[in-house]
């Protein structure tokens, strides 16, 4: 069996520093907003290169902060792209706003900037994302968003250290490219916590302040509640494992690039695969090892049987699940995201992977297409 993601192996290489950490928030107590959270979203920030990262209780928690943190409410309207996890619109729901569903560039994966353009009208926040660990077209992004008057939120839960190249030259990463970024340390992340976790990095000091009173209760001391806010604050526990695991999460993210070259190389012209690559002055995390067959449900079922996990991100667009309906979208509307979900498969892919068993995902793709053609 070659899984999808390799959670034991991953804990196993960082056993003896995530034991000592947990130990020491438990045998001090801290539970709650102790030092080691502190400590986290210190070497978070400079990670992200940004000035603040605030730690939330869940990726979905970051996004619903941010938002409400810039004031989206009921009647509002954000853009979204429909490729993606349901949690980058629910908490738009949660505000009582409305998600205006914008379709991608069909080379990315992303909010297409030409689409964006044509639906910014009303638009009071723009909410692209990350999709697969790709930097969204943010350059374009920000300026379309500029020149409506309103703000960005990043998406950022799949895309920790994935880098873009900013409109004066200067390399940013995912966070630090908009007023703020969201992220998730769902355990299955490039960076993932022992249960949920999330953060927001920023480089403005007053969303800052604002987002640390809204995750805990709106409070400016301990009885007085200035705002009323949510219980969105990260477990110093879950802290505590995320900062041994940051120390390696730039050469996690050199690995996963590495594994994902080779794939491209191993399986360049075998049937009708398409893998996205890289853009110039972007730089991929690589959070799946994403292609696009026709043949995708085939494949999936072939890599089943040979033991392998594979996974698809995401099988129903945001404007067609059942949740949505009231919206009155159908097959038809986006048909770049729908053909997107329709082809997409991601294959094993995690810093612990080895080549030999790459060797074997790799064969049995080949052989699938060797019975196909
Ligand atoms: C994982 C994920 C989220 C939600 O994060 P949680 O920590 O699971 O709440 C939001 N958006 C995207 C794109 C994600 O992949």
């Amino acid at each position: 069996m070659i899984p999808l993601v390799d959670l034991k192996a991953n804990y196993r290489r960082h056993r003896t520093a995530i034991d000592a950490a947990m130990r020491d928030v438990v045998e001090n107590t801290s539970f709650i907003q102790g030092p080691a959270l502190k400590d986290f979203e210190r070497d978070f920030a400079a990670f992200c290169r940004t000035g603040y990262a605030i730690g939330v209780g869940s990726g979905t928690a970051a996004l619903h902060l941010a938002l409400a943190a810039v004031g989206v409410g009921p009647g509002d309207v954000v853009a979204v792209p429909a490729h993606t996890f349901i949690a980058t619109i629910e908490p738009v729901s949660w505000l009582g706003a409305t998600p205006r569903f914008v379709e991608i560039d069909p080379e990315t994966g992303a909010m297409d900037p030409a689409a964006l353009k044509s639906a910014i009208d009303g638009v009071r926040a723009v909410l692209p994302v990350h999709i697969h660990g790709r930097p969204a077209h943010l350059n374009e992004i920000n300026a379309i968003a500029a020149d409506a008057g309103v703000p960005v939120v990043e998406d950022a839960a799949q895309a920790h250290g994935a880098e873009l190249t900013g409109p004066d030259g200067s390399v940013l990463r995912a966070g630090g490219a908009a007023l703020a970024g969201c992220f998730s340390f769902y355990p299955g992340k490039n960076l993932g916590a022992f249960g949920d976790a999330g953060a927001i990095t920023t480089n403005d000091p007053e969303f800052a302040a604002k987002v640390r009173m809204l995750r805990d209760h709106g409070r400016t001391t301990k009885y007085e509640h200035e705002i009323i806010g949510y219980a969105h604050r990260m477990d110093t526990l879950q802290a505590a494992v995320l900062g041994v695991k940051l120390t390696t999460l730039d050469a996690d993210n050199a690995r996963r690039a590495e594994l994902m070259a080779r794939y491209e190389r191993l399986l360049a012209g075998v049937g009708d695969l398409w893998f996205v690559g890289e853009t110039p002055g972007r730089r991929s995390v690589h959070h799946h090892a994403l292609l696009r067959t026709a043949h995708r449900d085939a494949l999936l079922a072939s890599l089943r049987e040979a033991g392998i996990g594979s996974g698809i991100h995401y099988p129903v667009p945001l404007h067609l699940q059942p949740a949505y309906a009231f919206l009155g979208h159908g097959r038809g509307d986006l048909p770049l995201t729908e053909a997107w979900a329709d082809e997409c498969l991601s294959l094993p892919l995690y810093p612990e992977l080895t080549e030999e068993q790459q060797d074997r995902v790799v064969y049995a793709v080949v052989s699938f297409f060797n019975r196909v053609a």
